[in-house]
C-alpha cells in the first residue's frame, strides 16, 4: 500500500470548497500527514481516515495555510483517548506555538508527543523506519520552507528455492545472500548472487514540493520519482505575481516535472482567484502530459 489522499488544495484562504494544504500518505497502513491547514481534521473525518493511524506529521513551513489545523487535531486526538505516540517534524518555532496553546488551555496530552525540529538550511534524512526514509528538500519561499521526499526502503533480495536445493546452501548463509553476498561452495567455486536470488521491486517514491518559487536546480534531487506534488498557485499570465510572492505557475510546475523526469505530477495550492481549475491543468499538461489536479478527496497510488 502506497496511497496518497489529498485533503486540501487551496492556497492562502479556503475557496470554492477547497481547503488549505494537507495530504495523507498511507504506507502499509501507517499514515504520514503532510501539512495540516485549517479543517484538516474535518477532512480526515470526511474521508474516513483514522487519526489513530497517523504516526508522523510533517509541517513544511509556518504560513498559516500549512499548519493552522495542527493544534486542533492534536487536541482531538487527546480527547479521543489516544495513547500512541506521535512525532511531528517542523520548523523549530512550531514547538513554542503548540506548547503555548496547550499551556493556556491547561491541556496535558495523554499521548507521548515528540517534536523534531527541521533545519531549513541543510537537506537531510529526518526519518528512517522499516518502511520509508524521509529527506528534506529546501524550498525557495518567503520564509523558511522545506519539501519532503519519501522513499520506500528497498527490501532484501529473494532466494530462488530451486537454487538453494541445487547448491545445497546452508541456512546460516541465507541472510547474507539476501543482502547481496555471493555464495562460495565447499570446493571453492563462487556462485554469483544474481544466479541464486531475485531482486526486490524498485522502491516507490513520493516528493512533496510545498510553497516555492520555480527552482529548476531542485529537479535533480528527485530524478525519476513516481509521484511529484508541486504547488501551482497561479496561471502563467500572473508570472510576476508568482515571483513576488515566491510561488510557481502551472506552466512552471509542468516544466519542473519534465526536468525532473518524474512519472506523475500532481498540482495544488491553487489561488482563491480561480473558480475553475481546468485551465491550470491544461497549462500544466502543455509542459508535462501526465499531470493531475490534487483536488480534495482524490487518491493516487503507486
Ligand atoms: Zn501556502
Ligand atoms: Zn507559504
Amino acid at each position: 500500500m502506497f496511497e496518497l489522499t489529498i485533503l486540501g488544495s487551496s492556497s492562502a484562504t479556503p475557496a470554492y470548497n477547497r481547503n488549505p494544504s494537507s495530504q495523507v500518505l498511507n504506507f502499509n497502513e501507517h499514515y504520514y500527514l503532510i501539512d495540516c491547514g485549517e479543517a484538516t481534521q474535518n477532512q480526515l473525518n470526511r474521508y474516513k481516515i483514522k487519526t489513530v493511524r497517523i504516526d508522523y506529521i510533517f509541517i513544511s513551513h509556518l504560513h498559516g495555510d500549512h499548519y493552522l489545523g495542527l493544534v486542533g487535531l492534536l487536541s482531538s486526538m487527546h480527547l479521543k483517548g489516544r495513547i500512541e505516540p506521535i512525532t511531528i517534524f517542523g520548523p523549530p518555532p512550531l514547538l513554542e506555538i503548540i506548547e503555548i496553546q496547550l499551556k493556556y488551555s491547561e491541556t496535558q496530552l495523554r499521548y507521548p508527543f515528540i517534536f523534531i525540529p527541521i533545519n531549513a538550511e541543510k537537506e537531510e534524512i529526518i526519518l528512517v523506519n522499516d518502511d520509508v526514509s524521509v529527506q528534506t528538500i529546501i524550498m525557495n519561499h518567503r520564509i523558511a520552507c522545506t519539501g519532503f521526499l519519501f522513499t520506500e526502503i528497498k527490501k532484501k533480495r529473494k532466494l530462488r528455492p530451486e537454487k538453494i536445493l541445487e547448491y545445497n546452501i546452508p541456512v546460516v548463509e541465507m541472510n547474507g545472500i539476501k543482502g547481496g553476498k555471493d555464495f562460495t561452495m565447499e570446493n571453492g567455486t563462487i556462485i554469483l548472487n544474481e544466479e541464486i536470488t531475485i531482486d526486490s521491486p524498485v522502491p516507490r517514491s513520493y516528493a512533496y514540493f510545498s510553497d516555492t518559487i520555480f527552482t529548476p536546480e531542485n529537479a535533480i534531487k528527485i530524478k525519476g520519482v513516481d509521484i511529484l506534488y508541486h504547488e501551482a498557485t497561479f496561471m502563467h499570465d500572473l508570472l510576476d505575481r508568482a515571483k513576488e510572492t515566491f510561488h510557481t505557475t502551472a506552466l512552471q510546475a509542468g516544466q519542473f516535472a519534465e526536468l525532473a523526469g518524474v512519472k506523475m505530477l500532481l498540482v495544488g495550492h491553487f489561488s482563491a482567484r480561480y473558480k475553475e481549475l481546468e485551465p491550470l491543468l491544461q497549462e500544466c499538461r502543455s509542459a508535462f502530459e501526465n499531470s493531475f489536479l490534487a483536488s480534495e478527496g482524490t487518491k493516487f497510488s503507486v
